[in-house]
């Protein structure tokens, strides 16, 4: 044996590599996972009689094949094992449970009810209860949680660095839920969650030099940089909302004055829906979330709505076009947060932000209005989740890790 060698790791990321090329190709023969993982018969055989064991993978008939014994042929049973993608918004909080190839089989989407962490982990925990008696799957039977947050979290520890639709500076989010929901937890930021969807799913799929933008609570961009998410040192890469914008001036709660994210943000919209425009707003909707009601006035063509929000947009798109100049990308994707606009105000946004680049960066760039919306984002994050925890992926860029 190799000395220093972790041989439960190993056998850990064998099997998710076993996990992983039958989620790719489907129903396989156990050779045939030996040849595409290059991992021995023994070893192959071994795992699967573990993952036969757990329920993981099930046994479908045997291949045709013209002489000899058949080979068994194996698949993964969808419905043996689950992940929950959990979204926390300060307006909504949704939910969803994907079976083991991803397919979403169930979901919720309610009013959150607090901003307090002990409140927002024990109503959660309800919901997560509710919607598992609901489709009669067991707890046993959901392998990890991912959350997502509209704000800066460390991945590692599982803390909200800074939230603020939540007011959450260094709050045990992960560790809260954790012993709330009694389930493994993933934390990760909006952004993350909506590149994870992007990249496995949506416009980025592929792709080596993207750059998603969404503005969930504040403006932020995942960076896809040869083919991987750039998470940055602290895993703040990508936050716009610091960014120090000529001509702004009110003081941001980072102590300057002048940062975008006190124009462009979830909270400073919401704000100003409560202003004077506030009388030619949907009045449910300003119930529900009063920044959507605001950009739904602009669609319409309401005036003052429609002046606010192209203020905010220009802001932004110069913004978003420094974030290109510097990494110039194939791609740049309008993601959620922007989706939502109508086609003109989108198309004069973009139109900003192609303005906002140099000639060189201009001429290789596509701007792409992305598939997913704001809700999407549970799905995103349970998805990121079912890669990391089952398939131990680093990257949730599956052209790169393949
Ligand atoms: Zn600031």
């Amino acid at each position: 044996m190799v000395e220093g060698v972790d041989v439960g790791r190993v056998r850990e990321l064998n099997r998710a590599l076993v996990l992983r090329d039958l989620r790719r190709r489907g129903r396989s023969t156990r050779a045939e996972i030996a040849k595409q993982t290059g991992l021995t018969h023994a070893t192959i055989s071994a795992i699967v009689v573990d993952l036969l064991e757990d329920g993981w993978v099930r046994e479908v008939g045997l291949e045709t094949i013209p002489r000899g014994r058949p080979p068994v042929l194996l698949e993964i049973d969808p419905r043996s094992h689950f992940v929950l993608g959990l979204q926390l918004g300060p307006h909504r909080t949704r939910l969803s449970l994907l079976d083991s190839l991803g397919a979403e089989i169930a979901s919720r989407d309610v009013r959150t009810r607090s901003k307090r962490l002990e409140t927002v982990a024990g109503h959660c925990a309800e919901l997560v209860a509710d919607l598992l008696s609901s489709v009669k799957v067991a707890r046993r039977r959901v392998h990890a949680v991912g959350v997502c947050v509209p704000g800066v979290v460390d991945p590692v520890s599982g803390a909200a660095v800074d939230v603020p639709g939540f007011g959450w500076r260094d709050e045990p989010v992960g560790a809260a839920l954790s012993s709330a929901i009694r389930l493994p937890i993933h934390v990760h930021d909006d952004c993350y969650a909506l590149a994870g969807l992007e990249l496995l799913e949506g416009r980025a799929h592929g792709e080596r030099h993207a750059v998603l933008l969404s503005v969930t609570g504040e403006p932020a961009v995942a960076l896809i940089i040869d083919g991987r998410v750039h998470r940055g040192a602290s895993g703040d890469a990508g936050s716009l909302a610091h960014f120090q914008i000529p001509g702004l001036t009110d003081r941001c709660r980072c102590g300057n004055a002048g940062c975008l994210g006190t124009v462009v943000s979830a909270e400073s919209l919401d704000r100003r829906a409560r202003g004077p425009v506030r009388a030619s707003l949907d009045a449910e909707r300003m119930e529900d979330v009063p920044a959507l009601a605001l950009l739904e006035a602009a669609g319409r063509g309401v005036p003052d709505a429609r002046a606010i929000v192209d203020e905010v947009a220009a802001h932004l798109a110069r913004a978003v076009g420094w974030v290109l100049n510097l990494v110039n990308p194939d791609l740049l994707v309008l993601g959620a947060g922007l989706t939502g606009l109508p086609a003109t105000m989108l198309a004069s946004f973009s139109e900003d932000v192609l303005a906002a680049c140099h000639p060189g960066v201009r001429s290789v760039l596509r701007v792409e209005r992305s598939e997913f919306g704001g809700p999407d984002r549970a799905r995103g994050v349970a998805l990121v989740a079912l890669h990391e925890s089952v398939e131990h992926l680093e990257s949730v860029f599956p052209s790169v890790a393949s």
